[in-house]
């Protein structure tokens, strides 16, 4: 890693966990489907990726369905696949507001608000990418 990598910062809301992500993530994207609004509280999922060599977290988790979350305050963090070396991480737990990552893919835009506009720039599935 040069000195000029980023290290962008997070944690959750009480601050047992904490996190770091190094370098740029490998994508970009939101996420619209049923199981991310449940689990997030929220009508959409804002996340990035980085390879898990570029991740590193400290503090108690617990995981449901492969997704962290603290079981002290609740906040949902990242997706750790080890399987495939990569950590999903939302956007929304990093410390940096705004933080500047701009999606490059919206998933299941079949469950979009109407109220919501797709995302300039972003590929549209309208469900999961094929695979
Ligand atoms: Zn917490
Ligand atoms: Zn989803």
């Amino acid at each position: 890693m040069s000195p000029s990598t980023p290290i962008r910062h997070g944690g959750c809301t009480c601050g047992a966990v904490r996190f770091e992500a190094r370098g740029q993530p490998m994508r970009v994207g939101v996420c619209h489907c049923t199981t991310c609004r449940k689990e997030t509280g929220s009508v959409l999922m804002a996340y990035a990726v980085w390879d898990t060599d570029d991740f590193a977290s400290s503090g108690e988790t617990r995981t449901w369905e492969g997704r962290d979350f603290c079981p002290r305050c609740g906040t949902r963090l990242f997706a750790l696949r080890l399987d495939e070396r990569e950590v999903e991480i939302k956007l929304g737990a990093f410390d940096e507001a705004p933080l500047g990552l701009e999606p490059t893919e919206e998933l299941w835009v079949k469950r979009r608000e109407p109220w919501l506009a797709p995302i300039a720039g972003a590929t549209q599935y309208r469900e999961d990418p094929p695979a």
